[in-house]
């Protein structure tokens, strides 16, 4: 589709989990990915009636620059995967930078790194990163897909000394255990110019309802963490020089 006009699932104005301070997240549609835990399984496919233009975002975002410098805020791109739709993302990021509006880019990562990312890459501030498992094979029971592109994302912000917030969803005996949590901060090390916080976020079960509205099989078979293990990752982390958000 022309980059003036995107599949985009829904807009909220005051969401405080997707970056720093208040932001405007853009909830784009489609995905590569079909996590077990996924809260967004709506977003998975394209939807026609979700289309909107360019202009009409940018012109929306835009009522709220005096309250973004405000409160340190600004736009989020999530979903699904907002950089399968790059192009729409990268022409949206450079109208906002001229505004100097903050923007950030939720991501599971899973992109080729072609001209439009790269584009995309350039006028984005900050990236929100989702590790899904850092094993290939547990990643590919989980998602559906290997995590090399992410890795080799998480390269090339490295290479372009971008900002990155990591994210983890913590699963019991899936990404929990002391071992697991041993690989992610050697991964953090390895990366971390360019680490600006960990986000953990504790797995729930609250998209099982949409699993079943959509008509299908939530197989997932865990409970959330206890509040006594995610103080204890959050606390192993940070000993190892990162700052953690606990979800
Ligand atoms: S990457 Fe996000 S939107 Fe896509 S399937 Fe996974 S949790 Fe859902």
């Amino acid at each position: 589709m022309d980059n003036n006009l995107a599949y985009i699932h829904s807009i909220v104005t005051g969401g405080t989990v997707d970056g720093p301070g208040v932001r405007y997240v853009i909830f784009f549609q489609m995905c590569p990915f079909r996590c077990k835990y996924c809260h967004n399984p709506d977003t998975w496919t394209k939807n026609v009636l979700g289309i909107k233009t360019l202009d009409s975002v940018f012109s929306d975002i835009l009522k709220y620059k005096n309250f973004f410098s405000f409160c340190g805020g600004g736009a989020t791109v999530s979903g699904g995967e907002p950089l399968l739709q790059a192009g729409f993302v990268a022409e949206l990021f450079k109208k906002l930078k001229e505004e100097k509006i903050h923007t950030a880019v939720d991501t599971c990562g899973y992109t080729d790194i072609t001209e439009q990312v790269k584009k995309a890459v350039k006028y984005t501030d900050l990236f929100l990163l989702d590790i899904k498992h850092l094993d290939t094979d547990k990643h590919i029971a989980l998602t559906g897909k290997d995590n090399k592109k992410t890795l080799e994302f998480l390269q090339y912000l490295y290479k372009n000394n971008k900002k990155v917030w990591i994210r983890q969803v913590v699963v019991p005996n899936l990404t929990d255990d002391d071992n697991y949590i041993d690989e992610l901060i050697s991964l953090l090390n390895k990366y971390s110019p360019i680490i600006d916080k960990v986000e953990l976020l504790p797995y729930h079960k609250m998209g099982e309802e949409k699993w079943k509205k959509l008509g299908l099989k939530y197989e997932l078979n865990a409970e959330p963490p206890s509040p006594e293990r995610m103080k204890l990752i959050r606390q192993k982390i940070e000993k190892s020089g990162f700052e953690v958000l606990l979800s």
